[in-house]
C-alpha cells in the first residue's frame, strides 16, 4: 500500500490568495495556478502515480495571510472517497476556541488527524496557546502534522522554522504522535537526530524528497537508518507543489541503485521501502478503518458540553 503523508487540498482561485501562490511557486518552475489540486485531479494523479490513500491536509493561516482551506471542505472530500482520502483538520491556536474547532473537527467532520502551521502563524510550534491543541489532540488519538523547515512565504516568521522547537512540545506530550513536515528541511540531520531523542517524533519527505538530489535523499535515509528512525519516516510529497508520480519514481531507484547511497549503506531494503511508502503510514492511522460518520447537526449540539 502507497500512502502519500503530506498532500494539500485547496484550489487556486477559490482558496489560495494570489500573493501567497505568487510568493510559493516564484522559485520554481509551478505557476500560481498549479497549486489548484481540485477533486478530479487530485485522484488522476493518484491513479496515475499508483497511490493507494492520502492524507489531505486542511490549512488555515486566515489569522496571518487572510485565506484557508477549511476543515468543512477537506471534510466534504474525504467523505466522498473515504476509501483513498484520510483528512486531517487544520486550527489556529492564535485565535481563540482552536482547541473546540479541533474537536468538531473529529467528532463533527470526521477528520483523523492535525495540520499545523506555526511559521505561516508566526508562533513557535511549542507557544503555550497550541497546548491545549494538543491535549486534545492526544486525548482524541489523533497525529499532528506540523509544518517544520523552510518556507518561501514572506509573512511566515524565521525564528519559527527551526525543527528542533518541537522538542519542547514532544517532552511536554511523550504520548502525542508528532509528524514533523518536510524532514525539517535544510535542517533534515538535525531533525533525524531529534526523533532519535524523542520516540513519539516522526517526520515525512515531502518537498525535500521531491527536490534535492536522490543522493542527498539517500544520505539522510542512511542516517536514520544508522541513528534507529528510519521506521518513523513517511515518504510524502506536498502535493499539488511536488508532483506524485516523480516522487514514486525517485523512491524506487533508491530501494533499486546503490550507486545513489553512500559508501558502506545498502539502498532500501523491500521491507524498509514498504514502511517508508505507507506502512509506517498505515500504523500511525488505521487506514482500513472507515471515516467516522458526521454527526448530523441536530445532535451534535447535544455532545458539547
Ligand atoms: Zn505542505
Amino acid at each position: 500500500m502507497i500512502v502519500d503523508a503530506h498532500v494539500h487540498a485547496g484550489e487556486y482561485y477559490r482558496h489560495y490568495s494570489a500573493r501567497f501562490a505568487e510568493q510559493m511557486t516564484a522559485s520554481t518552475e509551478l505557476a500560481p495556478e498549479d497549486l489548484s489540486a481540485p477533486e478530479a485531479k487530485l485522484l488522476a494523479e493518484m491513479d496515475a502515480a499508483g497511490v493507494d490513500r492520502v492524507f489531505l491536509l486542511a490549512f488555515d493561516v486566515q489569522r496571518v495571510e487572510g485565506f484557508s482551506v477549511p476543515n468543512e471542505f477537506v471534510a466534504e472530500l474525504c467523505a466522498r472517497h473515504p476509501d483513498r482520502l484520510t483528512g486531517f483538520a487544520s486550527v489556529d491556536a492564535g485565535v481563540p476556541g482552536a482547541a473546540g474547532r479541533l474537536r468538531e473537527a473529529v467528532t463533527g467532520l470526521g477528520l483523523r488527524g492535525l495540520k499545523t502551521a506555526p511559521c505561516y502563524l508566526r508562533m513557535s510550534p511549542a507557544d503555550r496557546r497550541w497546548y491545549e491543541v494538543y491535549e486534545t489532540a492526544r486525548d482524541l488519538g489523533i497525529p499532528v502534522l506540523m509544518h517544520t523547515g523552510y518556507t518561501p512565504s514572506r509573512n511566515a516568521d524565521a525564528r519559527f522554522f527551526s525543527p528542533l522547537l518541537v522538542e519542547q512540545v514532544a517532552r511536554d506530550f511523550p504520548d502525542l504522535t508528532v509528524i514533523l513536515a518536510h524532514l525539517g528541511t535544510p535542517w533534515t540531520r538535525p531533525c533525524v537526530d531529534l526523533l532519535a531523542r524523542h520516540a513519539n517524533l516522526h517526520a515525512d519527505l515531502s518537498i525535500f524528497g521531491s527536490y534535492q538530489p536522490p543522493a542527498t535523499v539517500a544520505r539522510a535515509l542512511a542516517h536514520a537508518r544508522d541513528s534507529g528512525v528510519l521506521d518513523r519516516l513517511l515518504w510524502g510529497t506536498d502535493f499539488p507543489f511536488a508532483s506524485m508520480t516523480g516522487s514514486v519514481t525517485r523512491m524506487a531507484d533508491l530501494a533499486r541503485d546503490p550507486g545513489l547511497w553512500p559508501h558502506g549503506s545498502d539502498p532500501l531494503s523491500p521491507r524498509e521501502y514498504e514502511a517508508l511508502m505507507g506502512g509506517t503510514a498505515a500504523r500511525l492511522l488505521p487506514l482500513a478503518a472507515p471515516h467516522a460518520t458526521p454527526t448530523p447537526p441536530s445532535t451534535r449540539r447535544l455532545e458539547v458540553p
